[in-house]
């Protein structure tokens, strides 16, 4: 039924009549009389709502040297001479984030590593590519440490070759098991019963296989690795990097300033039919934006600096509040839903004001007649 609207302005404002017609059919259908025409009946304030977002997109330009292991392939980089001067097409849509990345002409240089290949000898085999290991399963009587004590394991004893019997070592250990004659240094009595000696049994070694060593896991048995200050690539690459980047920068103007009731805004929000433009860095303002309106965002449109692509989204809703001086305690918000003028009643500040009052005196009196109940008699 939006053809049979009869309130539209210019700026889809509706007239004072049809804003007390509506008013005026609230009150009767609610069973209230009001001569609202009559001179000093009424008092109107336009109060029209606007929701304002401009999202600018600001650029920002710079170089930076920049470093790389091995040969990148730079290829894909856009080629400037002036990083100032070059063009970049602003992005579609200001509210994106965007990063252009270039490349200054002539600016790519390769540079030899000292190490040729970019491999060095590991540092944990030292080039050898295979560690020492253990080639048999340690005993587990001595666990190798004290096989033998005039020997140690190595079949060398302490003194040489022979033996006194100051020297002689204890011919059992701690826990009284007697101590064997030793199978490496043949000293009696002074070696670990299980090995004889030898600080381990007649296992092999499971890494090694009873080969004495294994491969380094450093370098995988190659006996090289990569070279840490050239990344293993023998070769390093500097450039001059240009770097456009274009960022959001969010403003927002809300109307009217002075908060409107909560009731009156959700209503508003869920029902009104709000008028939706979006516009870009050029286009004008739309003709329907109420005085005020204009005033307040145009100022928010100038360019800033750097500024390169700009959104500007609006809603607004025009808003009408209608005081009636025979309805004290109520005020109405009349606004345009997609098909007629609603209106939202809601408390006025003097009936807000008075419901306060009396809350108060209540509770006053509640708690005096509690005092008085209390009282020892
Ligand atoms: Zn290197
Ligand atoms: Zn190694
Ligand atoms: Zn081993
Ligand atoms: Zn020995
Ligand atoms: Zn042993």
């Amino acid at each position: 039924m939006a053809g049979q609207r009869t309130w539209e302005q210019p700026t889809g404002e509706p007239t004072d009549g049809d804003v007390l017609a509506a008013v005026g059919r609230l009150i009767e259908a609610r069973g209230g009389v009001a001569d609202l025409r009559a001179l000093g009946a009424v008092r109107i304030t336009r109060c029209p709502v606007l929701d304002c977002r401009v999202t600018r997109s600001l650029r920002r330009r710079r170089e930076a040297a920049v470093e790389e292991n091995g040969q990148p392939d730079l290829s894909h980089l856009p080629v400037y001479e002036d990083l100032d001067g070059h063009l970049v097409p602003p992005p579609s849509d200001p509210r994106v984030h965007r990063v252009r990345e270039l490349l200054l002409d002539g600016s790519v240089r390769r540079h030899g590593c000292f190490c040729g290949n970019g491999k060095v000898p590991c540092s944990v085999c030292a080039g050898r590519g295979r560690i020492s290991c253990e080639p048999w399963m340690r005993c587990a009587a001595c666990r190798g440490r004290e096989s033998c004590a005039e020997c140690g394991g190595s079949g060398l004893r302490r003194d040489g070759r022979t033996r006194t019997a100051a020297r002689l070592p204890r011919s059992a250990d701690a826990t009284g098991v007697p101590r064997a004659d030793c199978a490496l240094c043949d000293a009696p009595a002074s070696a670990c019963p299980d090995c004889r000696g030898r600080g381990h049994g007649r296992t092999v070694c499971a890494d090694c296989r009873g080969k004495g060593s294994q491969p380094c896991p450093d370098c995988d048995g190659s006996g090289k690795t990569d070279h840490e200050t050239c990344g293993g690539k023998g070769v390093r690459t500097t450039w001059t990097r240009g770097v456009v980047e274009d960022s959001p920068h969010h403003e927002e103007i809300r109307l009217p300033e002075e908060r409107l009731p909560l009731r009156v805004r959700r209503r508003a929000r869920r029902r009104g039919d709000w008028r939706h433009a979006v516009l870009a860095a050029d286009d004008p303002l739309p003709d329907d934006l109420a005085p005020e309106h204009r005033a307040a965002v145009e100022p928010l449109l100038e360019d800033r600096p750097g500024e390169v692509a700009r959104r500007v989204e609006l809603d607004h809703l025009p808003l009408v509040r209608v005081d009636v001086v025979t309805h004290p305690d109520q005020v109405f918000y009349v606004f345009p839903d997609p098909t007629r003028l609603r209106v939202v009643p809601v408390a006025s500040r003097r009936r807000i004001r008075q419901v306060t009052t009396v809350a108060l005196a209540a509770a006053l009196l509640c708690s005096l007649v509690l005092m008085v109940a209390l009282l020892p008699r």
